[in-house]
């Protein structure tokens, strides 16, 4: 990257671009309490590798993390059961199928397709190995975050205890077929943990920090702490990169061009190349389920501080825009 480009001008200049297409999307109302959020709120947040911290717009207010848990989840499993244990429950491929499809399990395989899909990720909870399996996931999520503060948003937690019902349908499926893994006495307590992962709550720059540490081969470099084994972060930002924005993946590797995850509480965290992290916040999604700001920002960041994983590290005009 250009080092003499002013990265704060830039990341303001993309929240404004980012303004311009609020319009196009509606905050998420599956879950009731996920209605409630600021639909106008958007804002964005990057960190370098030496703790410089560039935020714009709403990079501070607290959003439930949902699916951009899936990611936190899957390092966890991984780390607590293995490789080979995980994706033998779960496989590694993208689908085009919406991120709560059932239409796979019974049509295709019946190992749900990927971790980044509710079927895969309520599989991969299954997998974690923890006597407190939450407790760990939090702690985890403190770490990467660097933020000792981040808690579960509990009326975010029960709306989607009550309402997850075709979480739960998926859930019974899974255990019908035999996929899900471990010691667990009922599928409910697979459910619980699964729905409270989902609502913890996070900033654009908890999440922008989460993404630096990835970025950095799992190294937080702002204290030298090997949080994440490099053959963990490898595996998470390939299926980030390949399945991370539901059905919109392949569209948005081409217009972007990097390991990303949304969650439909508004968020995406991204990985750049060269070191940097990038966490947005915008609660108005597009049909896909993704912030449709936030995305607008990441593909402003993304052209014109030139991050596209396979270009020259220029900034580019996309011929996709
Ligand atoms: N908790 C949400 C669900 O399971 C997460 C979905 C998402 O963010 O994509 O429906």
């Amino acid at each position: 990257m250009d080092e003499t480009l002013d990265i704060q001008a830039v990341l303001e200049a993309a929240i404004a671009e980012g303004r311009q297409v609020l319009y196009e999307g509606n905050v998420a109302d599956y879950i009731p309490e996920l209605a409630k959020a600021a639909p106008g709120s958007l804002g964005g947040c990057l960190i370098k590798p030496d703790g410089t911290v560039y935020a714009a717009g709403d990079y501070d207010i607290p959003f439930t993390m949902q699916s951009i848990s899936k990611t936190f989840s899957l390092i966890l499993a991984l780390q607590t059961a293995g490789f080979n244990r995980v994706f033998s429950k779960v496989g590694m491929e993208p689908t085009g199928d919406r991120f709560d499809s059932i239409l796979q399990l019974e049509l295709k395989d019946w190992h749900p397709f990927n971790p980044m899909i509710n079927a895969g990720a309520i599989v991969v909870s299954s997998c974690i190995r923890a006597k407190d399996p939450f407790d760990e996931f939090l702690k985890l999520v403190r770490k990467l975050c660097a933020n000792d503060s981040i808690s579960m948003n509990e009326r975010v937690y029960y709306s989607e205890k009550q309402s997850g019902t075709r979480n739960r349908a998926i859930a019974y499926i899974l255990m019908n077929d035999h996929i899900l893994d471990g010691e667990w006495e009922d599928v409910e307590d697979i459910l619980d943990l699964y729905f409270r992962m989902c609502s913890v709550m996070v900033t654009a720059k908890d999440l922008a920090h989460y993404a630096m540490v990835l970025a950095n081969d799992g190294i937080d470099p702002t204290t030298g702490e090997q949080i994440v084994t490099p053959d963990i972060v490898r595996v998470v930002k390939t299926l980030m990169l390949l399945c991370g924005m539901y059905d919109e993946s392949g569209e948005y590797a081409v217009k972007v061009g990097l390991p990303s995850k949304s969650g439909v509480g508004g968020g995406i965290c991204a990985v750049a190349p060269n070191g940097m992290g990038i966490g947005v916040f915008g609660p108005k999604l597009n049909k896909k389920g993704n912030s449709v700001g936030g995305e607008k920002v990441i593909q402003y960041l993304s052209s014109h501080l030139g991050l596209h994983m396979l270009s020259d590290g220029k900034p580019y005009k996309s011929i996709a825009f």
